[in-house]
């Protein structure tokens, strides 16, 4: 018998790379092999591209519409991205966190900071190219992008890149294997901290002492 009993909230995990950093695969990965983590999909004023499908990228939605779920507080974080809004829905993340289920975003360096200010438990992963000329060739080679699209995405990413050290954990991805790697240690390691943790003795011997609120608070 297992007398004493760990339980906790889920935990809010923000992942955000410049794009060609290699985010999709290292969510991909880490959704397939993690049966607790699910993906939040958010709401954009973006059309869809390629073979995107409304509910599983993205929320497909007009800008009148998105303004409509604003204006209703339908959003933890949102921001305007590439002049698209982009916007995370309450409805993804409260009740999934409440029932234990960790949940990972795909969002841009405005929202994750805008998050983590409200949210101080978020947990904020930044994933770093080894270098502009590594991820200047990822773009090129991946021939998604035409020249124009590949210096915006460039001069965004030095932008994004200026406030990696804000994050909670910098990744370098040199190798992916070994992003996705670290990637599960900081997870595994999140959901092991004490302060996080609601503690129980089964058999009502021992009454843990609760952490503090500041103590939860400084330590997220
Ligand atoms: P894309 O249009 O290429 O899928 O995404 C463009 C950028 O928007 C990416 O940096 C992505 O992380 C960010 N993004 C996607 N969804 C959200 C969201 O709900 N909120 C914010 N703040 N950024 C988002």
């Amino acid at each position: 018998m297992i007398e004493f009993q760990l339980n906790r909230p889920g935990i809010l995990f923000v992942l955000s790379a410049p794009s060609g950093g290699g985010k999709s695969t290292l969510l991909r990965e880490l959704l397939s092999a993690d049966e607790s983590m699910e993906y939040s999909v958010s709401v954009t004023t973006r059309p869809p591209r390629g073979d995107e499908q409304d509910g599983r990228e993205y929320h497909f939605r007009t800008e009148s519409e998105f303004k409509r779920l604003l204006a209703a507080n339908a959003f933890v974080e949102s921001a305007v991205v590439h002049g698209n809004y982009y916007g995370t829905l309450r409805s993804e993340v409260e009740e999934r966190i409440a029932e234990g289920a960790d949940v990972v975003l795909d969002i841009d360096v405005q929202g994750s900071l805008k998050l983590k200010k409200e949210r101080p438990d978020t947990v904020l992963v930044f994933v770093l190219p080894p270098s502009i000329a590594t991820l200047e060739k990822r773009l090129r080679s991946r021939g998604l992008d035409d020249e124009r699209a590949i210096r915006t995405r460039l001069e965004n990413a030095r932008h994004e890149l200026k406030y990696a050290n804000l994050y909670d954990y910098v990744l370098v991805n040199e190798r992916i294997e070994d992003t996705i790697d670290s990637l599960r240690q900081v997870v595994t390691g999140e959901r092991h901290r004490a302060h996080r943790m609601v503690l129980n003795d089964a058999l009502g011997e021992i009454e843990f002492i609760k952490p503090q609120r500041e103590q939860m608070v400084g330590a997220g």
